[in-house]
């Protein structure tokens, strides 16, 4: 037998959620962001459920052609663009769309040779300070894009810093209209946070990426409330039994230290599966775990292939009782929050050896 942790992947999930995510877009086209394996949930089998998206977005040249090999035929934007000149080769090949933040990348784009004009986005750093052009640079850009015989059409671009935070839109937003005045071309701009909070940033094309998960990108407001669903359940076993005295203590560093009998439980799932080290396990502060369907937490420091969880209160909690770690029942957010991390963190850091199955 293998171990008893899977992820369960629900393709019915990511097509509902891509639904909420066309009712807010309205009329606007959706790149559905499918970047580090659609966020662990596998590039593949996420992108044939979001098939309804009017495109694809995501940074690694191999996820692009993967996605050309698999047959399909909707734009394909790469958020980071070309790395070196070689890559416009596949770019030309495959018919990608080339996102275009800074001027080498526009020198290797005028120096290609390539079959067909290939469609771009002009990437503007309006505030995030990352990624892009500012200024003057932006005219400046768009003028040797028009002028480069490699380009067909050019759409602007950026990205918002803190749409999900206190920061909100309105500086980028007003940078973006005062640099762009005047520009023709379609416009992208918003993430999740953006698309869900700030109807006016819909523009022609929209790119959420972490709400087609099933997480929200807010703080104070749960996937639930947004009316999303998780795609993905990190679910495994209790292996073990403890019945620990006052004074005993749980895992390495003994930083949790029983108060009274107790009875707790081990569980297949630690940090090498993508479980967060840093979820707390102490008397005062824990990590919710579903076990049985009902709610507990964790116990001491997560081990690299194990974690401990307090049963006290389940008492028809046996070895081969499942677990939910995150997704059904208990949101990857808030988990991750535990943790002082991100759902995106927790979805992308999911570990190679956990296998995937798909479920309806
Ligand atoms: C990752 C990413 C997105 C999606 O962001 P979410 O917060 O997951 O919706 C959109 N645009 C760019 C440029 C990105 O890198």
């Amino acid at each position: 037998m293998p171990r008893p942790v899977r992820a369960s992947i629900r393709p019915s999930a990511l097509r509902h959620n891509l639904e909420v995510a066309r009712r807010h877009a309205r009329d606007s086209r959706i790149w559905a962001v499918v970047k580090a394996g659609a966020y662990g949930h596998g590039l593949l089998r996420a992108a044939a459920a979001l098939s309804d998206a009017d495109g694809y977005a995501l940074l690694d040249l191999n996820e692009a052609v993967r996605l050309r090999e698999a047959g399909i035929t909707k734009p394909i934007l790469l958020l980071e663009g070309i790395f070196q000149p070689a890559d416009l080769e596949t770019v030309d090949r495959c018919g990608l769309t080339l996102a275009l933040h800074d001027r080498e990348q526009i020198l290797m784009l005028e120096r290609s040779r390539l079959s067909a004009p290939v469609a771009v986005c002009l990437k503007l750093n309006t505030g995030m300070h990352r990624l892009g052009f500012a200024g003057a640079q932006v005219r400046a850009a768009y003028s040797r894009l028009q002028a480069s015989g490699k380009v067909a059409a050019i759409t602007l671009m950026t990205h918002f810093a803190d749409a999900d935070g206190a920061g909100g839109v309105a500086a980028q937003m007003a940078r973006f209209a005062q640099w762009t005045a005047g520009l023709g071309g379609e416009a992208t701009l918003a993430n999740s946070a953006a698309l869900l909070r700030y109807p006016e940033t819909r523009a022609d094309w929209v790119r959420p990426g972490i709400m087609l998960y099933g997480c929200s990108p807010f703080a104070e407001l749960s996937a639930d409330a947004l009316g999303l669903q998780p795609a993905m359940t990190l679910a495994s076993e209790i292996i073990a039994l403890q019945e620990l005295k006052p004074g005993d203590r749980v895992g390495y560093g003994g930083t949790f230290a029983a108060m009274r009998p107790m009875r707790i439980g081990v569980v297949a799932c630690g940090y090498a599966d993508g479980y967060p080290r840093h979820a707390p396990g102490f008397n005062d502060r824990s990590t919710p775990v579903l076990v049985a369907g009902r709610r507990t937490h964790t116990l001491g420091r997560v081990s690299m292939d194990m974690l401990c969880v307090d049963l006290s209160d389940i008492a028809e909690a046996r070895v081969g009782s499942p677990v939910v770690l995150w997704g059904e029942g208990l949101s990857a957010d808030e988990v991750a929050a535990s943790a002082g991390t991100l759902s995106y963190e927790l979805l992308c850091a999911l570990a190679a050896r956990v296998p995937q199955i798909e479920v309806e």
